[in-house]
């Protein structure tokens, strides 16, 4: 077929695409309301429809006008991902299998604790930052979710708990960027996402109980206090730039020191000065999990407000790793602790449901290609080519 014949073909069908509300922030569905020549105040109309009342058809938006509700119809529309199964494990943990746009699945999960339920956020279809213990970078990268998919989970977890009805038994209370994906990595629709579940006509989270997870992408860490001030977590895993080359490649691009320093300037820009970073350190037996191991986080850490999160490794088939014994754990807990440091151990739940940190694999469709795009991006942050 020509080309002019296709072009004519496509013309004869105009395909105009919706926009989708759902991930819309509410600056950004004030800008839309006022490229339709609608009064910017919609926005806060709608934005409490779809995540205060779990509201997605214009129809049955009351307040606004027939008109409107007829003219929203006709260009926009609020789309969720699809739940393609929901498990729930005997330790109430649930773990959510999600179909996006194109047919791969990403994974989320809840914890529920006596005080707090945790909902754990991914941010990618798998990652291409290709940590050596991590299930998800094995499986490559596929794309970025869009802000509509990243908080689209929210609004599933909210929806299946009914937390859209005032009388909802279970909540989220916090949210962790820590499913599958490397958030930072695909900056500007985490940080919509994220000021919807901020935002008081949403979720209304406090930035304490927002966190967002990295392995230390510097530049864009360094961007992140300019434009949010949610809780911030910092996956090491090790003590030293030799061993974290090995676990965790992007360190090759980005060291330590760097990566500590920018996590320090990031609270250092939040207005209030008690605020502390959350060290992640991953335990692997024999690998990075020794006392002079413990010793040495010490003294990396001395200068930085934090408390550190031990996490015993948890294993998924062909990782070559094996979890951290008990002894060594207590051990390496022991010596930072007393060095001055809260220590936490990550306690592994939902083990009958493969829902543990680490473990989420999701079903990632066509990777190949855009794998080979998304390293490129990565190395045009900084030309330096390492990720190969
Ligand atoms: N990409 C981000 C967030 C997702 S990973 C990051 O790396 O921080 C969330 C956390 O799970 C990270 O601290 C990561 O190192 C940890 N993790 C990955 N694989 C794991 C595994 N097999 N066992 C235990 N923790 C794991
Ligand atoms: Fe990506 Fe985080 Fe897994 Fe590393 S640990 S591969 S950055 S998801």
């Amino acid at each position: 077929m020509s080309q002019e014949l296709a072009d004519t073909m496509l013309d004869d069908q105009p395909q105009k695409e919706k926009i989708n509300l759902l991930g819309l922030s509410a600056s950004r569905l004030s800008e839309f309301f006022e490229e339709i020549g609608e009064k910017k105040f919609r926005a806060t109309q709608i934005i409490k429809w779809i995540h205060q009342e779990g509201e997605c058809d214009f129809q049955k938006m009351t307040n606004l006008s027939k008109d409107l509700r007829n003219k929203l119809h006709e260009i926009a529309e609020i789309k969720l991902p699809e739940v393609v199964s929901c498990q729930e494990s005997v330790d109430g943990t649930c773990k959510w299998l999600i179909r996006v746009d194109g047919g791969s699945c990403i994974e989320m999960v809840y914890i529920p604790e006596r005080e707090r339920g945790t909902l754990c956020v991914s941010s990618q279809i798998g990652c291409a930052l290709d940590c050596s213990f991590c299930a998800t970078g094995k499986q490559g990268f596929n794309r970025d979710l869009t802000s509509a998919e990243i908080i689209g989970q929210l609004w599933i977890a909210a929806d299946s708990f009914d937390q859209f009805s005032p009388k909802a038994k279970r909540r989220v209370s916090n949210v962790v960027m820590m499913g599958m994906g490397e958030p930072l990595m695909n900056f500007d629709n985490v940080v919509d996402a994220m000021s919807i579940m901020l935002e008081d006509n949403a979720y209304g989270l406090s930035k304490r109980r927002v966190t967002l997870s990295t392995s230390g992408v510097v530049p864009e860490l360094d961007k992140l206090g300019d434009v949010s001030d949610v809780s911030l977590a910092i996956s090491l895993h090790a003590p030293n730039d030799e061993l974290r080359n090995e676990l965790v490649p992007i360190n090759r691009k980005y060291p330590l020191a760097t990566f500590i320093q920018s996590a320090k300037n990031y609270i250092e820009k939040m207005p209030d000065n008690r605020r502390k970073v959350t060290v992640e350190y991953t335990l692997m037996d024999q690998v990075n999990d020794r006392s002079i191991h413990a010793r040495e986080l010490a003294v990396l850490l001395k200068d930085l407000p934090c408390k550190i999160n031990l996490i015993p490794f948890n294993p998924f088939a062909g990782s070559g790793y094996k979890t951290v014994t008990n002894t060594a754990l207590n051990r390496f807990r022991d010596i930072l602790m007393a060095e001055g440091y809260t220590v936490t151990v990550r306690t592994t739940r939902g083990d009958d449901i493969a829902a543990a940190c680490g473990q989420l694999a999701g079903e990632v469709n066509d990777r190949t290609k855009r794998q080979e795009r998304y390293k490129k991006k990565l190395n045009d942050i900084q030309p330096l080519n390492i990720m190969e």
